[in-house]
């Protein structure tokens, strides 16, 4: 439903022309992007900056990036301890998706509720490179890394073990209802225990991911495990790997990414990883079960593999994980 709403940010420059310019703008560009706007949904735009900010007015930046909307801008009272170089901005528009207000630039600190933790979701297909580039992330960030599909492949693991198909419904749901899936962490490693169960070491097979992809979509499932993630995410700044993380689990996250890769690219991938851990595996089984997976993951009705409008996508297909850790990491850096 589109409603009538006020959209805050804010920035921090130096002053001179062209970071004031440039600090602007790529907040406006932020606004836009991270709120599905467009000029035609602005009603209006009030900057206020900071009483150092005297090299170039900010709204003058908007206007000559070429948005044709009404602007207003003023100077704010100097109150001693208050942020130095600092623009904010109230952007009133139309919008019909969930508000969320930009800080960037180290103006997080103007909002204590934001200032300390945040989040990076990193949606994409099965083979991605999704968990490769996200724990070099959390290593080159100090960030936490949490691994969602390894909390549906503990259920695929305990389906199997328990001769329960993963469709089946309701014998899922007997296995769920007590079955306690817990993550914890170990010396910053993901362990994943299920009824006091470590199943991390068990769960890296072909066969599990399968039996996980078809039980993940099951509502009653995804529902489950929702608070699991989400309760994780809270505690710490997070990169968080799945399939609906930035649509569903996390959808006011910070930071998201939509990372992609042909199909023949992920499943080679697969395979280099499954020969590698000495499992006996045919490339166009690993190639069949990628498309499987994908067919599974983006037909499901609940929570299907979507990327979320305000994702940046990634093709990996040409790029080792190294330089797509480093893209997500200056993406991130640029901001905070
Ligand atoms: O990412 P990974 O291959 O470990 O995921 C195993 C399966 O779990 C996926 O194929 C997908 O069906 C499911 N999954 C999901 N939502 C997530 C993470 C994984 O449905 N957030």
């Amino acid at each position: 439903m589109t409603k009538l709403v006020s959209i805050r940010g804010a920035v921090t420059a130096a002053n001179t022309k062209e970071s004031i310019e440039s600090a602007t703008r790529r907040l406006i560009e932020r606004i836009y992007f991270k709120n599905a706007l467009s000029d035609e949904n602005i009603v209006n735009i009030t900057v206020s900056s900071t009483a150092d900010i005297t090299a170039f007015y900010p709204v003058r930046a908007i206007r000559e990036a070429g948005h044709d909307v009404p602007l207003f801008s003023c100077v704010e009272p100097s109150i001693k301890g208050s942020l130095c170089g600092c623009i904010r901005v109230m952007v009133t528009a139309y919008s019909d998706v969930p508000t969320k207000n930009v800080y960037l630039n180290g103006a997080r600190v103007l909002r204590s509720d934001i200032a300390g933790a945040y989040a990076i979701a990193l949606d994409g297909p099965s083979g991605a490179g999704k968990s490769t580039v996200a724990k070099l992330v959390a290593k080159t960030l100090g960030v936490t890394y949490l691994d969602t599909g390894a909390l549906y492949r503990a259920l695929g693991l305990k389906a199997l073990e328990n001769n329960i198909e993963p469709t089946d419904e309701v014998n899922i749901r007997k296995l769920l209802t007590p079955a306690n899936v817990k993550v914890v962490l170990d010396n910053g490693t993901q362990r994943v225990i299920v009824d006091g169960d470590d199943v991390t070491g068990r769960i890296r097979t072909q066969e599990v991911a399968m039996a996980a992809s078809k039980a993940s979509a099951l509502p009653f499932v995804r529902e489950k495990l929702l608070d699991t993630q989400r309760d994780f995410a809270k505690k710490n700044s997070v990169i968080v790997d799945g399939r609906d993380i930035g649509t569903v689990v996390l959808p006011t996250a910070e930071f998201k990414f939509f990372l992609t890769a042909s199909a023949e690219v992920r499943a080679k991938r697969r395979y280099d990883e499954l020969m590698a851990k000495g499992e006996k595996v045919d490339y166009n089984t690993v190639l069949n079960d990628v498309n499987a997976r994908d067919l599974n993951d983006s037909t499901r009705a609940i929570a299907p593999l979507k990327k979320a409008f305000d994702a940046i996508e990634i093709d990996s297909s040409d790029m080792t994980a190294d330089e797509v850790a480093a893209r997500i990491v200056a993406t991130v850096k640029e901001d905070l």
